[in-house]
């Protein structure tokens, strides 16, 4: 069910122009649902929960969270129960996602803003876990011990020597894992993909503590999370006509375009070697399509 990532050059006059090597870590590749750094973050949760006999996994998420597709498909083929705790109004119409994970037999519980916000404290934690013992509760977007953890073997897959290595953020919990595995000159650039000043290094030092080899930078969000400018959408269909590889608008694009355009800036160094984590979450394309009314990819 699961594939290997590999690791793909790809060839671009830009590249040439600023001499330098791009590669694509192809996390993408890894499953159609449950992919990218989903699964690298579900893994050792996944082998926790089989291995302790718990029942079914608990999780938090937003209506289009691709942490949620990955774990509803999971427990299903594992035969275990899950429950996700949605952001948002139970009467409102249904995401393609949420809708998907009720096809996998997912129990939705809405909860409004304000109650979700409490979702991480010890109180409500502790509550939940008497509510639900049988249930192993992980945190919203997988961001646990664990979940770390998973992550560290996407650097630790690559073979080759690069320089730099970019990550799209929404937590931060995904590079946490990544700063571990670099050798003393390697970098990773991280791109924020929600709106304001940089929150993704603090959150890095509660993982990672003194990890220092990483960059955030904070001037890709294109209007915020979710948000999208025409010009992010030309970008994904020019780079799909020319490597056949599909980005999502919400985290991957907005990564590439950042990246792409500090190549053309001169940010790294000539004869650098870049590897962009292709960090899946094509399934919320769909989604994405039908709530902005535009097609992606023809
Ligand atoms: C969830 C997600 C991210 C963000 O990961 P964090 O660990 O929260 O920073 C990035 N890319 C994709 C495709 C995701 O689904």
């Amino acid at each position: 069910m699961i594939k290997d990532s590999p690791l793909q050059k790809i060839y671009l006059p830009l590249f040439q122009e600023k001499n330098v090597s791009v590669f694509i870590k192809r996390d993408d590749e890894i499953h159609d649902i449950i992919s990218g750094n989903k699964w690298r973050k579900l893994k050792y949760n996944i082998d926790f929960v089989l291995k302790n006999a718990f029942k079914g996994i608990i999780t938090f998420g937003g209506a289009h969270s691709n942490h949620l597709s990955a774990t509803s498909f999971l427990c299903k083929n594992h035969n275990l129960e899950s429950i996700a705790i949605v952001r948002g109004d139970e009467d409102a119409p249904k995401s393609e996602t949420l809708l998907f994970c009720e096809s996998q037999n997912t129990k939705l519980i809405f909860e409004n803003r304000t109650a979700y916000r409490v979702k991480n404290s010890e109180t409500y934690l502790s509550q939940l876990q008497r509510q639900y013992p049988e249930y192993y509760i992980i945190p919203e977007g997988g961001a646990n011990t664990l979940g770390v953890k998973g992550c560290e073997e996407i650097v630790s897959e690559i073979d080759i020597d690069f320089d730099y290595i970019s990550i799209d953020c929404g937590t931060g919990a995904t590079l946490a894992g990544m700063v571990r595995k670099l050798k003393p000159h390697q970098k990773v650039i991280g791109v924020q993909v929600l709106k304001g000043k940089d929150f993704i290094s603090e959150e890095v030092q509660k993982w990672s503590p003194g990890c220092n080899q990483f960059e955030i930078w904070t001037g890709y969000h294109f209007g915020g999370y979710a948000k999208y400018h025409e010009e992010l959408i030309h970008f994904m269909q020019w780079f799909y006509a020319e490597t056949k590889i599909k980005l999502d608008p919400i985290y991957t694009a907005k990564q590439f375009f950042s990246v792409f355009d500090q190549i053309k800036k001169g940010y790294f160094p000539e004869g650098s070697s870049i590897v962009l984590v292709h960090s899946g979450g094509l399934q919320g394309i769909a989604g994405f399509e039908k709530r902005y009314g535009v097609e992606l990819f023809g």
